[in-house]
């Protein structure tokens, strides 16, 4: 498939990879929003959360505790973090492949 993080899944483009298991993979932000950047996928190609179908919300489940893992490797489990996911032109989602955001390190203001 054409989608870019399904070729980081593949290993055809490099990436900062800190995650791997059978369902999951996380890796760097390669342009960062604060000092601690990192995006949490599912191997498989879910589009984004509005395609998400009932028996895939297990993954989910399970990169949010990728991500909490994540954050403590890295530190920022008592300075704090923000988990997001964007869905759609609104959000401004570039990559059609469902990702969880992981951002810390600095203070990271409010959401909108
Ligand atoms: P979105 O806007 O879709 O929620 O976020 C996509 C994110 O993927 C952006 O933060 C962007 O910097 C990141 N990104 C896009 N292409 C690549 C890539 O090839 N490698 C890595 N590591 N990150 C990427
Ligand atoms: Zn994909």
């Amino acid at each position: 498939m054409d989608c870019i993080f399904c070729k980081i899944v593949r290993n055809e483009i490099p990436a900062e990879l800190l995650f791997e298991n059978e369902n999951i993979m996380a890796f760097r932000d390669i342009n960062p929003l604060a000092p601690v950047h990192i995006l949490i996928i599912p191997k498989k190609h879910i589009p984004n959360v509005d395609q998400l179908e009932t028996y895939d919300l297990p993954l989910v489940t399970e990169m949010v505790s990728v991500a909490q893992k994540l954050a403590r490797q890295n530190s920022i489990q008592e300075s704090g973090y923000r988990i997001f996911i964007n869905c759609g032109p609104d959000a401004d989602q570039q990559v059609p492949h469902l990702h969880l955001h992981l951002t810390g390190g600095g203070n990271l203001g409010s959401p909108c």
